[in-house]
């Protein structure tokens, strides 16, 4: 076990977002890496815009990812004691005041300092008034006005900030409530958050935690500011670029291992390589080979990927997650070992699990509909005989193995004097009801004797009646 403890603090005003989601990740791989911690931490300050629902969506989507923490949820909402205990301090140790400057006055503040070319600051005017609690009074921190503030960044190397372009940032509203930036360096701190690893959009805050991890006499965490996602137009990402929820992965049919292996590699490399198992990206990932440049994010790579970890997972892997497609499309399959045969014949053939579901229909309903146009071409007339002979010749075998069926198709050729292609796509039709599945012997095999039968039957009826 080493001592790196990392975290993840989504806010939940909304579904749980990839470009979350990724940050998420890389907090939980360094942890489980170095064996180390992983703490949640729900930040639901802001009371207005954040619900329950969210926060039930985010961790249903955490859930799903398999990622799972070892301390928390923390609620940020229930620790204003923790927070007050806080502000007392910096006010105790003389790192804190209260302010009773109106916003108008703090608007002023900010024009004038504009004005003289500088920035658009509060300008100290209560930091040595001595002022005590009271009503409309903030309290403000009391930050260093010369020298700078360095953020040595794990993958953007040092960040030198002016503090005299800082100001006295507000750590407690007048109405008691704190501030963002101060209530994440007291949940770090007395979290004993070691690692930080979160977007880049975050760099603006740090030199303000870092002075205050120091007027707190805290070490200093590692800092890792992750360049952000973006969509293929270089934007940021949005809805305009796909699905933007980790849930909706989920129901279009994703593989979290693989939606886990894509994000990851937005960010991160590890050579060149591209698929990754989740114990490899566990056992690979460090903090030297996060990305400088952003991550571009592409459905259709995510779909390939997805595609191609569905081929590479075990059949028996993949049935919880593809049973309840299955039984959103009414099918119980509850014979497992049935489920697996079907799986492994539509794995190289499935790019989504809602794919897989669909196209495993045929193998579970005993009514088989015709798809207009394969009925058309090959259920007619003339494949009424070659299929009557193949009923004939699988009624005489004993078991369905491979080579058996090779035979009876074989004998039918010969009678026939017909190719494979031209009794094979009938046969296909009738079995499957498409012109597309997987191999013909795999799904005979898989049916087996009485099903098959039945639908070649079925077939030649429907010829029959058609002509
Ligand atoms: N709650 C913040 C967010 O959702 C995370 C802040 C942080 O990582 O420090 O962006």
């Amino acid at each position: 076990m080493s001592n790196i403890i990392t975290r993840f603090p989504p806010s939940p005003t909304g579904y749980l977002h990839v470009g979350g989601a990724r940050t998420g990740l890389f907090n939980w791989l360094y942890a489980r890496h170095t064996g180390g911690k992983f703490v949640l931490r729900i930040e639901d300050t802001d009371v207005r815009r954040s619900t329950r629902a969210s926060v039930d969506a985010i961790f249903e989507a955490l859930e799903w990812m398999g990622i799972e923490w070892d301390d928390g949820p923390y609620f940020q909402s229930k620790r204003f004691d923790i927070y007050k205990e806080y502000v007392r301090k910096l006010l105790d140790s003389g790192r804190a005041y209260y302010c009773d400057c109106t916003p108008e006055q703090v608007e002023e503040m900010r024009k004038r300092g504009m004005a003289a070319g500088g920035k658009a600051k509060y300008d100290g005017a209560c930091r040595e008034k001595g002022l005590s609690a009271g009503e409309n009074r903030v309290v403000r921190f009391k930050a260093p006005l010369t020298g700078a503030t360095v953020l040595e960044d794990a993958v953007k190397g040092n960040i030198v900030f002016q503090n005299a372009e800082l100001d006295d940032f507000i750590l407690e509203r007048s109405d008691g409530a704190p501030t963002y930036n101060f209530v994440v360096v007291v949940d770090d701190i007395t979290m004993g958050i070691n690692t930080i690893i979160r977007g880049d959009d975050h760099v603006s805050n740090t030199p303000k935690q870092i002075q205050l991890y120091k007027a707190l006499g805290a070490d200093l965490p590692t800092f890792a500011h992750v360049p952000m996602v973006l969509g293929k137009d270089k934007a940021r990402l949005s809805k305009r670029h796909g699905a933007m929820s980790v849930t909706e992965y989920q129901k279009m049919g994703y593989l979290p291992d693989a939606l886990i292996n894509y994000l990851v590699r937005l960010g991160w490399s590890h050579g060149d390589q591209e698929f990754f198992h989740r114990n490899e990206l566990i056992e690979k990932f460090s903090l030297d080979h996060i990305g400088k440049s952003a991550g571009v994010f592409d459905p259709d790579k995510l779909l390939a990927l997805n595609a191609e970890h569905i081929q590479a997972a075990p059949a028996a892997s993949l049935i919880p997650h593809l049973t309840p497609f299955l039984k959103a499309m009414g099918i119980a399959a509850e014979d497992q070992e049935y489920l697996s045969k079907v799986i492994e014949t539509l794995k190289p053939r499935s790019k989504t699990l809602l794919e897989m579901a669909e196209a495993a229909l045929f193998y579970y309903t005993d009514e088989i509909v015709y798809e207009e146009k394969a009925a058309r071409k090959f259920l007619k007339p003339d494949v009424l005989d070659p299929l009557n002979l193949l009923v004939t010749q699988l009624e005489g075998l004993n078991d369905f193995s491979e080579k058996e069926l090779e035979g009876a198709f074989l004998r039918v050729m010969d009678t026939t004097g017909l190719k494979l292609g031209k009794i094979a796509q009938p046969v296909r039709v009738a079995l499957t009801g498409k012109t597309a599945s997987p191999g013909i012997f795999e799904i005979v095999e898989i049916l087996g004797k009485e099903r098959v039968i039945a639908r070649l039957t079925a077939a030649a009826r429907f010829i029959e009646e058609k002509s």
